[in-house]
C-alpha cells in the first residue's frame, strides 16, 4: 500500500490532491488549490 498517493507529476509519496481537469492525483506542491487543477493543467491553461 506504499505506492498509493504518488504524485503523477513529481512523484512524491504524499499526493492527495485530484486535478478536476485531467483527474491525476498530485501532490500539494503540484497543486493549484485556487483553481483546482494540478501544475501541468495550469500551464497549458495560462
Ligand atoms: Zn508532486
Ligand atoms: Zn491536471
Amino acid at each position: 500500500m506504499d505506492l498509493m498517493g504518488l504524485c503523477s507529476i513529481c512523484g512524491k509519496p504524499d499526493a492527495m490532491h485530484t486535478c478536476s481537469l485531467c483527474g491525476r492525483l498530485v501532490c500539494n506542491s503540484c497543486f493549484d488549490n485556487i483553481h483546482g487543477i494540478c501544475n501541468s493543467c495550469k500551464m497549458g491553461k495560462q
